[in-house]
C-alpha cells in the first residue's frame, strides 16, 4: 500500500460485509477499519500547492470570510449511469433515486445558497466502464492522474460536459469494493496549478460514485444506510473541500498543521469511524481525536466519515471557502 493516497475516497458501509477490516494507510498513521469506518488520503503535494494558489489568486473581493451575503447559485449537474447489461442500468439508475438524490443536494447546500439543477442523464451499458473504474485507485501514483485507470478516463471524456462550471457524477460498480462510495481526483485549483493540467480536465475531473450510495436502494437494509449523503460529501471535494481531519496535517493522524484550512472546524487528528454504529441523530456521540485542543471531532460534518445520519451540516468557515473556491476555480461567481 502506497504511504499516501491520493483520492478523496469515502469508504462508506459495506452493504453485506458487518465487520470486514481492511488496513489501509493514510500518511503515517495506519489505522485498521472497520467496515463503517473509511480512510482517505490525498497527496501533501497537492494540498500545498493548491492551498498557495487559493492564496495568491483570491484577491480582495474573496479576502473577506466575513462577507456571507452570497449570490444564489445554481450548478448543473449530469448523472451518467454506466451499467453492465440493460437490467442492471434499469435498477441502479431509476429516476427517483436520481430525484431523491437531487432533493439531498438541494437540502444540503441551501445554506450555502447553492440550488442544483438536472441538466442531463445519460444511460450506457459498457461492461468496462461499470467493472473497472477504481481499479487500482490505491497504487497509482498520486502524482499522475493522467496515467490512471484508462477505462476509467475514456468514459469520462466520452461523457463529461467539457465545463468546469458543470457537475458530471459517474454512477459505476466500484471495485474496490461496496465499502468504496465514491471519489474525486483532484482539488480544483489543481487544473489551475499548471496549465498543462486544464487541459486534463475531460479525463479527471467530476465525481466516481459507487451506485450503492444514491438513496432509495433496493435493498432495504443499504436504503436505511445510504441516504445520498456520500455525493454530498463528494461535491464537497469537487468544489475543494478537504476533510475535517487528517491530511492537511504535519503527520495525519497527528494534531498538527493546517489541517483542513477552515476555522471553524475543530482539530481532528483522524475521522470519525469504526464501531459506530448510530441510528439516530442522538446517537451520535462525536469523538476528541485532538483532547488539547478546544473542540469536538466534527461528527455532524459532511465532510468527516460519520454515518449518514449524523451528517446535516458545512459550518460558516466551509461555506465560505467552497463559494470562494467556486468563483476562483468553477467560474461560479460567490457574490
Ligand atoms: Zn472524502
Amino acid at each position: 500500500m502506497r504511504s499516501s493516497l491520493f483520492p478523496f475516497i469515502l469508504a462508506a458501509l459495506a452493504l453485506h460485509v458487518a465487520k470486514v477490516n481492511s488496513a489501509f494507510t493514510f500518511g503515517k498513521h495506519d489505522h485498521s477499519h472497520s467496515s463503517y469506518g473509511g480512510s482517505c488520503g490525498i497527496h501533501p503535494t497537492q494540498i500545498a500547492s493548491t492551498e498557495e494558489h487559493f492564496q495568491k489568486h483570491k484577491g480582495n473581493r474573496l479576502s473577506d470570510s466575513h462577507n456571507t451575503d452570497y449570490a444564489w447559485a445554481t450548478i448543473a449537474i449530469n448523472f451518467h449511469i454506466v451499467g453492465s447489461n440493460q437490467t442492471v442500468l434499469d435498477i441502479i439508475g431509476r429516476d427517483e433515486r436520481i430525484e431523491a438524490q437531487m432533493k439531498v443536494l438541494d437540502e444540503a447546500y441551501a445554506p450555502a445558497r447553492i440550488q442544483w439543477k438536472l441538466a442531463n442523464v445519460t444511460r450506457t451499458i459498457n461492461e468496462t466502464w461499470w467493472a473497472k473504474t477504481g481499479e487500482g485507485l490505491f497504487d497509482e501514483d498520486p502524482t499522475r492522474p493522467l496515467d490512471a485507470n484508462p477505462s476509467e478516463r475514456e468514459m469520462k471524456e466520452s461523457l463529461s460536459a467539457r465545463d468546469s462550471s458543470v457537475l458530471d457524477v459517474f454512477v459505476v460498480d466500484l471495485v474496490p469494493g461496496p465499502s468504496l462510495g465514491g471519489y474525486v481526483r483532484t482539488l480544483p485549483g489543481w487544473y489551475a496549478d499548471d496549465p498543462k493540467h486544464e487541459l486534463e480536465r475531460d479525463q479527471v475531473d467530476g465525481v466516481i460514485l459507487n451506485w450503492n450510495a444514491l438513496p432509495l436502494h433496493p435493498q432495504p437494509s443499504a436504503a436505511e444506510i445510504f441516504t445520498g449523503k456520500v455525493l454530498v460529501h463528494e461535491v464537497g471535494h469537487w468544489m475543494g473541500l478537504l476533510h475535517t481531519f487528517g491530511h492537511g496535517h504535519e503527520a495525519p493522524g497527528s494534531c498538527e498543521g493546517p489541517g483542513d484550512y477552515v476555522d471553524d472546524t475543530p482539530t481532528q487528528a483522524y475521522a470519525t469511524h469504526g464501531q459506530l454504529t448510530a441510528k439516530t441523530l442522538e446517537q451520535c456521540i462525536p469523538q476528541d481525536s485532538c483532547p488539547d485542543i478546544p473542540g469536538l471531532d466534527s461528527i455532524n460534518n459532511y465532510m468527516d466519515y460519520a454515518p449518514e445520519v449524523c451528517q446535516h451540516e458545512f459550518t460558516p468557515g466551509q461555506i465560505w471557502r467552497l463559494r470562494a473556491l467556486l468563483d476562483l476555480y468553477r467560474q461560479i461567481p460567490a457574490y
